[in-house]
């Protein structure tokens, strides 16, 4: 039997929900989450840690951007951690079922990848430095410098993205990355946590560093389960 049937058989029987009835029965309707855990503000849940789960792969000894090609899968075309890739295929399955079709822009991104896009975002460039003269209080050329200057949505230097973990993907919806007016979106807003994948905060439609696209495994399915994945250092001393 090969290795990565008897991990999805595994995680099949872990994962609330992972069967072929992908709607978890003991999960509460998304209404009811929002108005738990949300109080007042929006329709979009987070669970408690709202980013990308990578403690276990750091602990595993993976690296960011150079993954193990064995712990990473392909599925439709985007390339992501095995755990998540696996709920990753729920999370679309569920969403043809309501007639959302998603086409991802990104998903793993190498630590390459991620240097030539950081790169690409916030390029170097030369600037002039001015010192003032103590004595004639004027300004008079001092050299230059290096600073990186950034346009666009942010882009985490390389090293430090989710996506370089395999646990990040850019939804797209065939023509271009989702939008905040998307029914995409809001689907995914309604939905993905059933898969533990989350919207971090600071991608929000509110926030000006937005990006609807961008979303993250979070590693449950129940997000009141999301306290036992803090970090938590003597955990890490004794696993160590
Ligand atoms: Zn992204």
């Amino acid at each position: 039997m090969p290795t990565a049937f008897v991990i999805l058989s595994l995680l099949a029987a872990l994962v609330p929900g992972a069967s072929p009835e992908y709607v978890p029965a003991a999960v509460p309707s998304s209404s009811e989450y929002a108005a738990a855990a949300v109080p007042g503000s929006s329709s979009e849940y987070v669970p408690a840690g709202d980013e990308a789960y990578d403690l276990d792969l750091e602990v595993g000894g993976y690296v960011n951007g150079a993954m193990d090609s064995d712990r990473l899968m392909t599925y439709r075309s985007c390339t992501l951690e095995r755990d998540a890739a696996y709920m990753y295929a729920l999370l679309l399955e569920a969403a043809e079922a309501d007639g959302i079709r998603f086409s991802p822009v990104d998903c793993y991104r190498s630590y390459g990848n991620q240097r030539a896009a950081y790169n690409r975002r916030c390029p170097e460039s030369e600037v002039d430095v001015y010192a003032v003269d103590p004595m004639t209080g004027e300004r008079a050329p001092a050299g230059t410098k290096t600073v990186r200057v950034c346009t666009g949505p942010p882009t985490a230097r390389p090293g430090y993205s989710n996506h370089g973990w395999g646990r990040a993907v850019d939804f797209g919806d065939g023509s271009g990355v989702l939008g905040c007016n998307d029914r995409a979106l809001r689907w995914l807003q309604g939905n993905a946590y059933r898969f533990g994948w989350v919207h971090p905060r600071w991608a929000w439609c509110d926030m000006s560093t937005r990006e609807p696209w961008h979303w993250e495994w979070a590693g449950v399915t129940d997000p009141t389960l999301v306290g036992y994945y803090e970090f938590n250092e003597e955990l890490i001393k004794i696993i160590q």
